[in-house]
């Protein structure tokens, strides 16, 4: 199998301190939830935390869409969703990717039925934006990628190549 590199490591890495810059100067002195969506955002969120300097909480939780191909499923799974109480907090929900927007829809809904959060964010390290199929944004992104499978940074195929160091895609 081919990768063609689209997002070296060092972009990767001065683009996750730029990111972190913004969300320090939003939520300067306030304490944040950071809600890691795993397996994918492991690695992005990883980073990126690590540049926060506000008081940070860390919660994970696990989603699936994909099968074990290449297409997603078409809905969400909530395999594990279990979280503290988030009433009154400043949430972050940091995501690898928004391909057809199905996950963060799901979650930013699933926060607004259960919490009355003090503010509630999105994040992702990479956004499909041609690909969407409902109406969802991220407030903070890396990158935009074409409508192409991309793997590395934490994202797989068939559960291999999380570890690469950059995001590549598979030709
Ligand atoms: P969505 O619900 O927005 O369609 O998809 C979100 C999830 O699908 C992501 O968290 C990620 O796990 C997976 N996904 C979407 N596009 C890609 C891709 O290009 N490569 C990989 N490896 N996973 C993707």
């Amino acid at each position: 199998m081919e990768i063609k590199t689209l997002i070296s490591e060092e972009e990767l890495k001065v683009r996750i301190a730029q990111m972190a810059q913004e969300i320090n100067g939003f939520y300067a002195g306030q304490e944040l939830y950071v809600i890691v969506a795993l397996k994918g955002a492991v690695i992005f969120a990883a980073d990126l935390v690590r540049h926060l300097n506000m008081p940070v909480r860390m919660e994970f939780i696990r989603l699936s869409s994909y099968g074990n191909d290449k297409v997603s499923s078409g809905k969400v799974n909530a395999v594990d969703i279990s979280l503290p109480n988030l009433n009154g907090k400043n949430v972050l929900i940091v995501e690898d990717i928004i391909d057809t927007g199905l996950t963060a829809k799901f979650l930013l809904d699933f926060i607004a039925l259960n919490f009355k959060t003090k503010s509630t964010k999105f994040c992702s390290l990479l956004d499909k934006k041609s690909a969407r199929k409902v109406d969802v944004e991220a407030d903070y992104y890396g990158f935009e990628v074409d409508n192409k499978f991309v793997i590395g940074f934490g994202l797989d195929y068939e559960g291999h190549y999380r570890n690469l160091p950059y995001i590549g895609h598979v030709s």
